[in-house]
């Protein structure tokens, strides 16, 4: 079972530590302050200094030191010696008739992953990304597809919400309505595996001083990594997803085979122990509708029995088709069956409506296409 956990080694193997200028973005006050320090700044200034970067990189949005008008002209001139303040390359940028859109980010390593914005009324949620594709390999997921994985740094995380804010034009943080008033860590990856970094990025965007999201709008997903849960509950506190997708064994394994390691009595006793949840704060609990594999009245009844004692609501996903997915959309009979069930026995279960599915925005479709594209190239090219 070793194989599902992956090389970590591997994964971390982080590009940037490499590049000779240091990105600020992804630091934490404390750490740009001891990079100022390293860069020659002394001691005793650099933590008001660290204190303005702070605030002009994650407040203000600047992506140059030269806008940075209350820092000294003479420092705004020697900080671009040892550091930027760059963001990743937008590669592409797709709108859905539904006002959804989807960026491809590309980063120096020529690694790409993909964020998504859901607009609604008033509000709005950003869709992020954790890792270059992902080890775990949910047999109905897109991203699960992919070959080639690593983790994203806590700056390639953050300055997914960076970008998404200078497409929309969201900076400085606002007081009131946000276009981007949540985040969801339901992009490419699994969060749990790349804990460190994603708890990161996550404090920095929770910062007060800076983006100041609260952890109240921020959710984060996971297919079960058991071990992880708790930390995240203790140390972030943000919501809590879960893809449960099934109430077997059996069918889980197949679907999420992470359930092989940590199978579904241990996910839901997690679940039960997890620090931010009450009943104002439920655990959601996602399902992925699939024709004849997960969406029998059975299955429904035997969902509602494993969530009691647990503050639960069901979020059901109608399944998103992927080329050469092997499974199918349930009817939406069966989907409204499903959901009166588990609605009756008191779960708010609604049906998620799936956005951005003509921009391949919905979820579980997320890989970054231009590797598809260029596979495809190769493949002409060889032929
Ligand atoms: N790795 C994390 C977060 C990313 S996936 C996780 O698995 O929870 C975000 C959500 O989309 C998960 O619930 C995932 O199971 C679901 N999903 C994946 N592929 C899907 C598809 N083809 N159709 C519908 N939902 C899908
Ligand atoms: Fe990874 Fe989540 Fe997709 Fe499973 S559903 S392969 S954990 S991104």
């Amino acid at each position: 079972m070793e194989h599902l956990i992956p090389d970590v080694e591997a994964v971390n193997r982080q590009p940037e530590l490499l590049a000779i200028r240091k990105n600020l973005v992804g630091l934490t006050r404390k750490e740009i302050a001891a990079a100022l320090v390293e860069g020659g700044e002394a001691e005793k200034s650099a933590k008001m200094r660290a204190r303005q970067l702070f605030h002009w990189l994650y407040y203000r949005g600047a992506s140059d030191f030269g806008d940075m008008t209350s820092i000294s002209k003479d420092m705004r001139a020697r900080l671009p010696d040892n550091f930027t303040v760059d963001r990743p390359e937008i590669t592409n940028l797709q709108t859905s008739t539904d006002g959804t859109r989807k960026w491809l980010v590309k980063f120096p390593d020529g690694q790409e992953v993909e964020s998504v914005h859901i607009p609604e009324e008033d509000r709005g949620a950003l869709c992020v990304s954790s890792q270059v594709g992902c080890t775990l390999t949910c047999s109905f997921c897109h991203t699960g597809t992919m070959k080639l994985v690593r983790n994203l740094t806590p700056g390639e995380i953050v300055s997914q919400m960076m970008i998404a804010r200078d497409t929309l034009g969201e900076w400085p943080s606002p007081k009131g309505n946000r276009m981007i008033s949540n985040i969801v860590m339901m992009g490419m990856g699994e969060p749990l595996l790349n804990y460190e970094n994603v708890a990161k990025a996550l404090t920095i965007i929770m910062d007060g001083e800076g983006i100041s999201l609260s952890k109240r709008r921020i959710t984060l997903s996971t297919s079960g990594v058991v071990p992880k849960i708790r930390q995240c509950g203790e140390e972030l506190g943000v919501n809590l997803a879960i893809s449960l997708h099934a109430v077997s064994n059996d069918v889980r394994d197949i679907l999420v085979p992470i359930n092989k390691r940590y199978p579904i009595k241990e996910l839901l006793d997690a679940c039960r122990d997890y620090p931010a949840s009450n009943n104002a704060r439920r655990i959601t609990f996602e399902y992925v509708m699939l024709d004849g594999i997960n969406d029998s009245p059975a299955d429904a009844r035997e969902l509602v029995r494993l969530l009691k004692g647990i503050p639960a609501k069901v979020n059901l996903i109608p399944f998103n088709p992927w080329p050469g997915s092997p499974y199918k959309r349930s009817s939406n009979n069966a989907i409204h069956r499903f959901a009166k069930i588990v609605n009756d026995a008191g779960y708010s279960s609604p049906v998620r409506v799936s956005r951005g599915e003509d921009i391949m925005a919905a979820c579980g479709q997320l890989k970054s296409a231009s590797k598809k594209e260029r596979a495809s190239k190769r493949r002409a090219v060889a032929s």
